[in-house]
């Protein structure tokens, strides 16, 4: 689906780009939102979950390897998913509202962006740019680089809510990087022992340094997955129960 250029309703008055319009409003979506996380990885800050149904049936993972399937992660994602925990997309978006400004978040430690047959769904994404003004959300994005979903990607990104694209390659995330000019990160073989290396063209990738300074570091002392005009890659080495999986398809 390509969507063509953003042009203003000012025919209606309607302060919402065209291509906004042309969407359905809306897409049943639960979300579950940790105030503090207790997960070592992210430290003490808001983290959500969005639903299974939220996931692109093109991620690589989407089978086999993903981490939000097993353990304790995977009860919780379980009962976001059937709805019996987390809340509507809407009062999702009030309690972002509400989050302090200037505060750093993490929106998605399982889940996607909702999605309509592989598009992302640009109100619901809109809304959550809105709400997220004043303060540092990012999330990541296994989606489809189709037109549609790199317009909402790259709106979402130039107003202060960073959308990371997932891939399985430094060298994928380096191309998605330098065509598009938007973040990307990269799931990499468990066996990677560097703190940064290059890509074959020369762009730094940078491992993240939870991994690495494992109980030193976390996403409330580092951010570097916020920041959207960044030149580098962040890479992340498979691991937790499904890393022989997840080696199988990163390497
Ligand atoms: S690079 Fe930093 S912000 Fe990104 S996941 Fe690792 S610790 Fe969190």
């Amino acid at each position: 689906m390509t969507v063509g250029k953003v042009a203003q309703g000012a025919s209606t008055g309607c302060p919402q780009p065209l291509y906004l319009r042309s969407q359905p409003h809306h897409t049943t979506m639960q979300v579950a939102i940790t105030t503090a996380s207790g997960n070592s990885n992210t430290g003490p800050i808001p983290t959500t979950v969005t639903e299974r149904a939220s996931c692109s049936t093109a991620c690589p993972f989407y089978d086999t390897g993903c981490y939000g399937k097993y353990h304790l992660q995977g009860v919780h994602w379980r009962k976001v998913s059937n709805h019996e925990r987390g809340v509507s997309w809407d009062e999702f978006i009030s309690k972002v509202r509400k989050f302090a400004p200037n505060s750093l978040w993490r929106h998605n430690v399982t889940g996607d962006l909702p999605h309509l047959l592989g598009d992302i769904n640009p109100r619901m994404v809109d809304a959550l740019v809105r709400a997220n003004k004043g303060r540092k959300g990012f999330t990541y994005t296994h989606h489809v680089l189709n037109d549609h979903n790199l317009k909402v990607i790259q709106d979402a990104n130039a107003n202060g809510f960073t959308v990371n694209v997932s891939t399985e390659s430094v060298e994928v995330a380096d191309q998605v990087m330098s065509e598009h000019n938007i973040p990307a990160v990269a799931v990499i073989p468990s066996t990677e022992s560097r703190r940064f290396f290059h890509t074959e063209s020369g762009r730094k990738v940078v491992v993240c340094p939870a991994k690495i300074h494992k109980g030193k570091v976390n996403c409330s002392t580092c951010g570097l997955c916020q920041q959207s005009d960044r030149e580098f890659i962040i890479a992340f080495p498979a691991h937790g129960t499904a890393k022989k999986a997840v080696d199988a398809i990163v390497s």
